[in-house]
C-alpha cells in the first residue's frame, strides 16, 4: 500500500436527502411496502487533496431526513482524520463510528443509526478505492488476509468465528485466486431478476417483462408474494409456465407472514418449486425463521433473508439456529464492507452461501464488488449463488452496473461505484429539487 498517496485528510462531510418517485409507476412494490420512494442519504467526504469519497445507504421515501441527521451527528467522529489513519486501523475506526459512547445509546449498531454508519463508511471505502486507483472490489481481492482480517469488528462473534479462524478461511482462499479473478472478468457473477413481478404489476405487465427477460437471457426469477394467496397462486403460475421446469424461480414476502401462516402460505405454492421463500416473517424473529426452515425443508424450499438482518450479531445467531439456507448480505443496511466482511466470512464458515440482496437505488451498484470479493476471496463456489439485479435508476450513477448475458461484469473505475450524476442528485433533492417541485402532494 502506497504511503505517498494516503494522506487525504478528511475536511468536511456533506449528506444530501435523494427522493426518486418510484412510488408513482409502483416499481419496488411488495406486499409490506406498497409505495416506495427509493432514496438515499448520500453522503460526500471531502478531502485536502481534493479527492472525494461517495456513499449513501438507501431508504424508502419518507424518513430520510432522520437518516441525514444521524449523519451530520457522526460527521464529527471523521472530520479531522485521514485516510491513511483510518485504513491503518480500520477496525478501530469502524468502532468509533459504531460504539460511540453516546451515539450508541441509538442502536447499537441497528436501526437509523447504523443505516447512518453505513453512508458514512461506504463513503469512506469509495474513498480508499479511488486512493488506491481500483474498484473496490479488486482493492479487496488485492489486500493480504491480515489487512482484509484487520478491517473487521470480531466483538460479539467470536463464539461463531474468531479472527485466527477467518485468517485461515482467507489463507486457504488464496489457493485458485487469480483463476477466480480472471473468471469473474470473463464471464461475470451470475445474477437473478426481481424486475419481472413486483406486487403492483398487472399480469400483462408481468407477461411481458418475462418475455422481454428470457430473450436477455435470464434464467432466475423472483416474485413477490404475500398479499392474497389466490394471486400468488396465478402470478406463480404464470411466470412457472413462462419460464418452463429448468429455470429458478424464488418467491420473496417481504415480512408478510406469521410463522404458521408462513409455512402454510408457502407450502401451498410448493408446486411452483420455488428456490427459496425470502423474508416470510418478521426480520428479528430468528426461532420463527428456524421453524420454518425445519418446516419447509421436505418440500425442497430453503428460507432466504438478510436485507433487513440488523448487524453481524443476528446473522450469527440465523447462521447458529440453521434459521437461513441463504444468506442475503446488504451494502447499506449492515454496517458497510467492514461488517458484511464478518458475515461472508461466517456464511463460510457455515457452509451457507451468499445471495446478496440488490435492487434499490445503487444496491446491485455496491453490492457486486462485495459478492465478486466474497467468490474469489472467500467462497470460491458458484453453487446456489447469485447477485439479486433489478433494472432501475442505475443512469443516475457515473459508474453503472455493467450486465452481460445475465452476470454482474466486474467493474472498472476506481472506488466503490456510489458516486451519482450531480445533476440527477440536484433534480431529485427533496424537497427541493425540481422532481419534488412536481409532486408536491408527496
Ligand atoms: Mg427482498
Amino acid at each position: 500500500m502506497s504511503e505517498r498517496k494516503m494522506v487525504h485528510k478528511i475536511t468536511h462531510v456533506t449528506v444530501r436527502d435523494v427522493r426518486f418517485p418510484t412510488s408513482l409507476e409502483q416499481h419496488g412494490s411488495d406486499a409490506m411496502h406498497t409505495d416506495p420512494d427509493y432514496s438515499t442519504a448520500y453522503v460526500v467526504v471531502h478531502t485536502d487533496s481534493g479527492l472525494q469519497g461517495f456513499g449513501f445507504t438507501f431508504t424508502l421515501g419518507k424518513g430520510t431526513e432522520i437518516v441525514v441527521c444521524a449523519v451530520r451527528a457522526l460527521a464529527g467522529l471523521v472530520v479531522g482524520k485521514s485516510l491513511q489513519e483510518i485504513v491503518s486501523d480500520f477496525r478501530g475506526f469502524y468502532r468509533l463510528l459504531s460504539s460511540d459512547g453516546q451515539m450508541r445509546w441509538l442502536g447499537p449498531e441497528k436501526g437509523v443509526i447504523h443505516l447512518a454508519t453505513a453512508a458514512v463508511l461506504n463513503a469512506v471505502w469509495d474513498l480508499w478505492a479511488r486512493a488506491e486507483g481500483k474498484p473496490l472490489w479488486k482493492l479487496l481481492v488485492d489486500m493480504d488476509p491480515k489487512q482484509i482480517v484487520s478491517c473487521v469488528d470480531f466483538r460479539y462473534i467470536t463464539d461463531a468465528l474468531t479472527e485466527e479462524e477467518a485468517l485461515d478461511i482467507l489463507v486457504k482462499a488464496q489457493e485458485g485466486k487469480q483463476q477466480r479473478e480472471d473468471q469473474m472478468l470473463k464471464e461475470g457473477y451470475p445474477a437473478y431478476t426481481t424486475s419481472c413481478a413486483w406486487i403492483g404489476y398487472s399480469d400483462e405487465q408481468l407477461k411481458q417483462l418475462c418475455t422481454d427477460a428470457l430473450k436477455s437471457g435470464w434464467t432466475k426469477f423472483k416474485v413477490k408474494v404475500g398479499a392474497d394467496l389466490e394471486d400468488d397462486t396465478r402470478r406463480c403460475r404464470l411466470i412457472r409456465q413462462m419460464i418452463g421446469p429448468d429455470k429458478t424461480l424464488m418467491i420473496d414476502a417481504n415480512q408478510r407472514w406469521d410463522v404458521s401462516e408462513a409455512i402454510g402460505w408457502v407450502s401451498s405454492l410448493a408446486e411452483f418449486k420455488p428456490l427459496w421463500i425470502e423474508e416470510p416473517t418478521c426480520p428479528d424473529d430468528i426461532l420463527g425463521h428456524a421453524a420454518i426452515s425445519k418446516a419447509l425443508a421436505p418440500l425442497g424450499i430453503g428460507v432466504a433473508t438478510g436485507e433487513q438482518c440488523q448487524n453481524r450479531v443476528m446473522f450469527k445467531q440465523f447462521l447458529q439456529a440453521s434459521a437461513l439456507q441463504f444468506v442475503q448480505i446488504d451494502s447499506c443496511r449492515l454496517g458497510s464492507v467492514n461488517e458484511n466482511l464478518a458475515v461472508l466470512l461466517m456464511a463460510h464458515k457455515f457452509k451457507v452461501p451468499v445471495c446478496p440482496h440488490a435492487g434499490g437505488v445503487g444496491l446491485c451498484e455496491l453490492v457486486q464488488h462485495l459478492i465478486l470479493f466474497d467468490y474469489i476471496c472467500v467462497s470460491g463456489s458458484l453453487s446456489n449463488r447469485m447477485c439479486e439485479y433489478v433494472d432501475h435508476l442505475h443512469e443516475h450513477f457515473t459508474s453503472p452496473v455493467v450486465i452481460h448475458d445475465a452476470h454482474y461484469m466486474p467493474p472498472k473505475d476506481p472506488g466503490y461505484s456510489c458516486e451519482m450524476l450531480e445533476s440527477s442528485v440536484k433534480k431529485h433533492q427533496y424537497p427541493e429539487g425540481d422532481v419534488w417541485k412536481q409532486h408536491k402532494n408527496n
